[in-house]
């Protein structure tokens, strides 16, 4: 190939590989950006995910369900009785070992300790890593609303059948009443 020939080749060559370069780069200059601006914003996180865990500390009952259940022994508690009452001293996770298993929180017969959708974990200090769920650290907003939102839900249900349940017994009161005073007429009353 002539010096001249392979010149304007070269020349060629340049120009329709800036044009492919471009047409890709055009073709996102026109879409909405996708970045996240994180931690200011964060993509949604589904149910599921299994983040930070957070304790719903009135429910538990101290029965070392969840922490006999975890395989490598992350989860301690301490609490003293009076009586029927609890006293709660600590209820600690060590996040340095956890492995987000999830094991912990299917025996809890309370259903009390929850994997939340919090994930941000940053420190200088190990020490921070064992979290006391006493304090519910970790509990995402979006979790705390749900778990307030089922506890609303749950005790306007409770409401609603006392209402039923008494408006029942006022209508049976009600029947033995009219019952009673049928009985208590005098047979073949209104004849001289
Ligand atoms: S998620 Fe798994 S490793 Fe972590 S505390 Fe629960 S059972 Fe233990
Ligand atoms: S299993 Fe549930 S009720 Fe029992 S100690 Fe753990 S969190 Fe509390």
């Amino acid at each position: 190939m002539k010096a001249a020939t392979k010149y304007v080749k070269n020349v060629f060559d340049t120009l329709k590989t800036t044009l492919v370069g471009l047409k890709i780069t055009g073709k996102y200059l026109l879409q909405k950006p996708i970045t996240v601006q994180y931690p200011d914003e964060r993509l949604p996180i589904p149910n599921r995910y299994r983040g930070i865990h957070y304790l719903e500390q009135e429910k538990c009952i101290d029965c070392l369900a969840c922490a006999r259940a975890c395989p490598i022994d992350c989860i301690e508690m301490d609490a003293v009785r009076h009586g029927k009452e609890l006293e709660w001293i600590s209820f600690t996770l060590d996040y340095q070992k956890c492995m987000f298993c999830e094991l912990c929180v299917y025996p809890c017969p309370k259903d009390c300790i929850h994997m939340g959708t919090e994930f941000a974990f940053v420190s200088y200090d190990r020490s921070e890593f064992v979290h006391d769920l006493l304090s519910y650290r970790g509990m995402s907003r979006d979790a705390k609303t749900r778990m307030l939102e089922a506890d609303a839900k749950k005790k306007a249900k409770e409401e609603a059948k006392k209402a039923k349940e008494a408006a029942q017994a006022a209508q049976q009161a009600a029947q033995e009443g009219q019952q009673t005073a049928r009985e208590s007429k005098p047979e073949g009353g209104g004849q001289g």
